[in-house]
């Protein structure tokens, strides 16, 4: 066992810290899937300095941390028990959430076959043991470098141009996202639809590169005076913004809102042209759901957006709620 002949080595490795630093940085997530302690270890202690290593010691442990906290990359044995690698990646390449984590297998099989099933399975690279630690560092590093890159396309493929905040694409996707949660956990969801009040007589008198500074502002101001990390505030189109308010009550809500539309007015923007008021207006509406089976998401949008109608028809600078 290596263990008995490097008992220095391993007790040392074992005192290895898991930083809280590490793990509320964005360090990049490297989870390390290995049935033997002592390989887990060596790659955990190559890792560590630049990433954020988790470890896993068979398929089925891998599983549930890769659905607690989806990591960046996944180090993967081939020879496991009751869970082999070549298992795992193949579930892995089927779940919507897991099929785009990259692969890499670091095993004992050095044969051309297992090499061409591994990489056919859709592993980026196959690294053979006993590794070369520079060689296994540099590897790591050039697909991180990818990663990394993959991840700011999405990033920006999800950011609207103009107010760098999420845009349309973003909204759908993680609205969708939390009418599921919403649903299965038989919480409310809370939507509103935000409009800028009069916003063609704005462009119109001071000019399109003024309405765009609009824009920005009144996107800033939506984006700080979110509270809760999983509340999102989005351009949905134009000088339209939409608001998600998960687990959030119609009341809690409507009083959200209010302060937000208080908040736009407060800024004092001039729009001497507004008959709704001196200053850049918004008029939100929203709407409040338990998800249903028998329901369909583009309903509580159709809702939110009534409320908005009926905000505009009743004098804008004002919140409409459905109750
Ligand atoms: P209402 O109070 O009924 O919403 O009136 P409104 O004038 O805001 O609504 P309308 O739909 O008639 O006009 C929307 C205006 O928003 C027209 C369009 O030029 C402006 N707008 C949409 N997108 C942008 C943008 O990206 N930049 C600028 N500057 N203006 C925009
Ligand atoms: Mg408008
Ligand atoms: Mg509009």
């Amino acid at each position: 066992m290596v263990e008995d002949c490097f008992p220095e080595l391993c007790e040392k490795l074992d005192q290895l810290p898991l930083n809280v630093s590490d793990v509320l940085s964005d360090k990049a997530k490297i989870l390390v899937v290995d049935d033997d302690k002592i390989s887990r270890k060596l790659l955990a202690g190559l890792l560590r300095p630049d990433y954020f290593v988790l470890l896993a010691e068979s398929g089925q442990e891998a599983i549930e941390m890769i659905h607690d906290c989806p990591p960046d990359l996944i180090i993967l044995d081939i020879m496991m028990p009751e869970m082999s690698g070549f298992q795992l990646i193949r579930k892995l390449k089927t779940g919507n959430a897991t099929q785009s984590i990259p692969v890499v297998f670091i095993t004992a099989l050095n044969s051309i076959r297992t090499e061409e099933e591994g990489l056919r399975l859709g592993a980026v690279d196959y690294i053979t043991k006993p590794f070369m630690p520079s060689i296994v560092e540099a590897r790591i590093g050039n697909i991180m470098t990818m990663v990394r890159q993959r991840k700011l396309l999405e990033t920006l493929a999800h950011i609207d141009g103009l107010t760098e905040i999420p845009n349309r694409r973003y909204f759908d996707q993680a609205l969708s996202r939390e009418w599921q949660r919403s649903m299965r956990y038989n919480s409310p969801l809370s939507v509103a639809m935000a409009d800028v009040d009069f916003f063609k007589q704005y462009n119109d008198n001071h000019g399109h590169s003024a309405g765009d500074r609009v824009l920005r502002i009144l996107a800033r101001e939506l984006r700080t005076n979110l509270k809760r990390p999983y509340d999102l505030a989005a351009r949905y189109g134009g000088e339209e913004f939409g608001i998600v308010l998960p687990n959030t009550s119609s009341e809690k809500a409507a009083l959200f809102c209010e302060s937000i539309r208080a908040a736009v007015e407060n800024l004092c923007i001039e729009h001497g042209h507004s008959p709704a008021a001196g200053n850049v207006t918004i008029s939100i509406g929203g709407a409040t759901l338990i998800p249903a089976q028998n329901m369909e998401l583009y309903t509580l949008l159709e809702l939110a957006d009534r409320q908005l109608y009926r905000a505009k028809g009743e004098g804008r600078n004002k919140v409409c709620w459905l109750n």
